[in-house]
């Protein structure tokens, strides 16, 4: 069992501000901040199976900024309570930080602990202008629906193991970039990031909105099924809603319209004219 202080040490030489009790952070006038915390658990989120000590570092972090980069917020800091098992020495840990900070952004502060599974806790704070973030509540009839990227990769990788698919898997890449562009230039009406699959997300965004709406099929990752694609978690794209012009690239990430927002019974989503159930992770998590 690794020592607290080893780890700590670990810590230390890239985090400078551990060692008080607590961590200062300094808003500038006119920011307003941005929090999210996500669990990650062995055998729940994960398996020691799939995921290396830093692919968990890296995943716990991804999910925290993915939520950062829904609403359009500038990353500012991370937190990291890791609780380990025996079999988890100080240099894995050293591994799960490594992963973290893959993403460059600081980490702030965390607690550490013992337990029979390994649980990783990560706070993201994020930042933005006041009163720009986005929200899921603004998509209004007419808005056209958007994502980023292509779908269901993440799914195939799990389902098969290997390649492309795999590493989309284990390393998803926050669209950081998207979000705070879409809000800096005011081209989103409602926002959120797929961590559960589009037909759960979207009937989401569109309960929030008070809206439905009518898609086609969504792009799809190379190789993965349209059900993967529509159902399947963990791809951390962007799914977003908006009235004005919107490129078909923002920094090498495509964007694809698949689809417009409509009146009616909110949460209601049609695919290709017909009704799509919102079956989402849930489905995929009884199926393995
Ligand atoms: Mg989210």
């Amino acid at each position: 069992v690794p020592s607290e202080r080893d780890i700590l040490d670990r810590l230390r030489r890239f985090s400078p501000g551990i060692g008080d009790d607590c961590f200062v952070y300094r808003p500038s006038p006119g920011e307003e901040l941005l929090f999210t915390t996500d669990l990650l658990i062995e055998d729940v989120h994960f398996r020691r199976s799939t995921h290396s000590a830093s692919d968990i570092g890296y995943t716990a972090a991804a999910r925290g900024l993915s939520d950062l980069a829904a609403m359009g917020a500038a990353p500012r800091f991370l937190m990291l309570s890791l609780a380990l098992p025996k079999w988890a020495d100080s240099r894995f840990a050293g591994r799960v930080f490594a992963g973290l900070r893959e993403h460059g952004v600081p980490l702030s502060g965390g607690d550490l602990s013992h337990a029979p599974l390994l649980i990783c806790d990560i706070v993201a704070c994020g930042s933005a202008r006041r009163g720009t973030s986005l929200r899921r509540s603004g998509a209004r009839p007419g808005d056209s629906i958007y994502v980023s990227g292509s779908l269901g990769g993440s799914a195939l990788g799990l389902a098969i193991g290997h390649g492309r698919a795999l590493h989309r898997h284990l390393r998803p890449e926050p669209r950081i970039a998207l979000g705070e562009y879409l809000r800096a230039r005011k081209k989103a009406t409602a926002a959120m990031d797929l961590s559960d699959g589009l037909s759960l997300d979207l009937a989401r965004l569109c309960r929030e909105s008070g809206v439905a709406a009518e898609i086609e099929a969504p792009p799809i990752f190379p190789g993965a099924t349209i059900e993967q694609a529509l159902h399947g978690g963990e791809d951390y794209e962007l799914l977003f809603t908006s009235h004005s012009f919107v490129p078909l690239l923002h920094k090498g990430v495509p964007i694809t319209k698949i689809g417009m927002i409509v009146a009616g019974q909110p949460g209601a989503v049609l695919l290709n004219g017909r009704k799509l159930r919102a079956l989402g992770y849930d489905h995929f998590a009884r199926q393995k």
